[in-house]
């Protein structure tokens, strides 16, 4: 198969498609792969990379379009790039869909067949394609806050992991899915004192279990929150609710009672945020006061990483993207949960959240 990787035009976008690592594996599987000139420099790949890992560059994005079989991106394509798909072509990339009928009409109107990341399952019910963006946005929550925490960025002007006879920060995690566990592990190595709330009771036992007890669980009630936002120095956002906007677990009136220049990381900000006072921020600005209470509330966090996050992101997508190529769309009839990324084909919507957000019975 022919594979084209295109540089990605979103602003801000950094990340890059396929990594050299994972050119070099679809080359061993006998395709061809053409990357687009420069398409990995934001994220630290040079062309020569691509050369030595068997990619052929080419300098602009038509031509890729013109003659892959497969485009493989990591943002939703715009209008640009829609416009240039085609019938009996694959796009495998995240898609989004559901909120953007714009770009759905657009894919309709291709008759490509359209791979979402963020639909592919996994036998435990996961997504595989999302988890690695979520285990990064975790990590980089506690670097964020730890930062915030300084006086010169609005903070308190507490160093978060403290030092010898002075105590480090109090961190409370509200949802203890990937991106809370992530931060919680990543904020206790750093030494802070570590509570996460959550509803699922096996996932508790979990973090329990894999943290040997050293990050408190409790169990997200109103109560608990109201107790625990009093103590900490730093709130994580990190509640989903699936195919839901995020719960406002704190409300306007909490931040009084909160610590003067402690700092909220919502994490969650991307389904709406789960602090009734967040707004989505960017990395050039990414907070803001109300109360005394610093937000940080970067809907892309990832994308302070893109070296990491495109190769977290390549370790996840690789084994579904050469089924593809392999195979083709045969290959969605021999896998259950890669068929369930399959959001358009050949003009139809074949995704039931994408047809009930596009007025269409399903
Ligand atoms: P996840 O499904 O793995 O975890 C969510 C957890 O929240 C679950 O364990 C669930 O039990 C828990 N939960 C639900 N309601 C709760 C409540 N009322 N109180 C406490 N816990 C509750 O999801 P995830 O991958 O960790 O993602 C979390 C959020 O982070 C999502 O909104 C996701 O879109 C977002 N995210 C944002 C960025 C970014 O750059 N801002 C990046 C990655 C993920």
């Amino acid at each position: 198969m022919r594979v084209g990787v295109p540089k990605e035009i979103k602003k801000n976008e950094h990340r890059v498609g396929l990594t050299p690592t994972a050119v070099r594996e679809y080359v061993a599987h006998g395709h061809t792969v053409s990357v687009q000139t420069g398409a990995g420099l934001g994220a630290g790949f040079t062309d020569e990379d691509y050369t030595r890992a068997g990619a052929e560059l080419v300098a602009d994005a038509p031509t890729i379009f013109a003659n892959a079989d497969m485009i493989v991106k990591v943002k939703e394509p715009q209008k640009v790039e829609w416009e240039m798909l085609r019938e009996d072509q694959i796009l495998y990339t995240y898609l989004h869909l559901a909120p953007d009928p714009e770009q759905t009409k657009g894919l309709l109107a291709s008759k490509c067949a359209a791979v979402a990341y963020e639909t592919v399952t996994d036998a435990r019910g996961g997504l595989p394609l999302l988890a690695p963006m979520s285990e990064v946005a975790g990590r980089i929550a506690v670097f964020s806050a730890a930062e915030t925490l300084l006086k010169h960025n609005g903070g308190m002007g507490l160093l978060f992991c403290g030092v010898p006879g002075v105590a480090p920060a109090r961190v409370l995690v509200l949802g203890g899915g990937v991106v809370g566990l992530n931060a919680a592990r990543m904020a206790m190595g750093l030494g802070a004192e570590v509570v996460v709330l959550e509803r699922s009771i096996p996932r508790m036992a979990y973090i329990d279990e894999v943290t040997n007890g050293r990050v408190i669980t409790r169990y997200s009630s109103i109560g608990a929150i109201e107790e625990e936002i009093v103590k900490a120095d730093v709130v994580i956002g990190a509640v989903l609710v699936p195919g839901a906007e995020a719960p406002k677990l704190i409300k306007r009136e909490h931040l009084a009672r909160m610590k003067p220049g402690s700092v909220l990381v919502d994490v969650a900000i991307d389904q709406g945020g789960c602090f009734e006072t967040s707004h989505a921020t960017t990395h050039e600005d990414p907070t803001y006061t109300v109360d005394g209470v610093v937000h940080y509330c970067v809907a892309n966090m990832p994308g302070a990483a893109p070296r990491t996050s495109s190769e977290a992101l390549n370790n996840a997508t690789l084994p579904f993207g050469l089924a593809l190529a392999d195979h083709g769309l045969e290959a969605l009839k021999k896998d259950p949960h890669l068929a369930r990324g399959l959001n358009v084909l050949k003009g139809e919507i074949t995704y039931p959240a994408v047809a009930e957000a596009m007025g269409l019975s399903w």
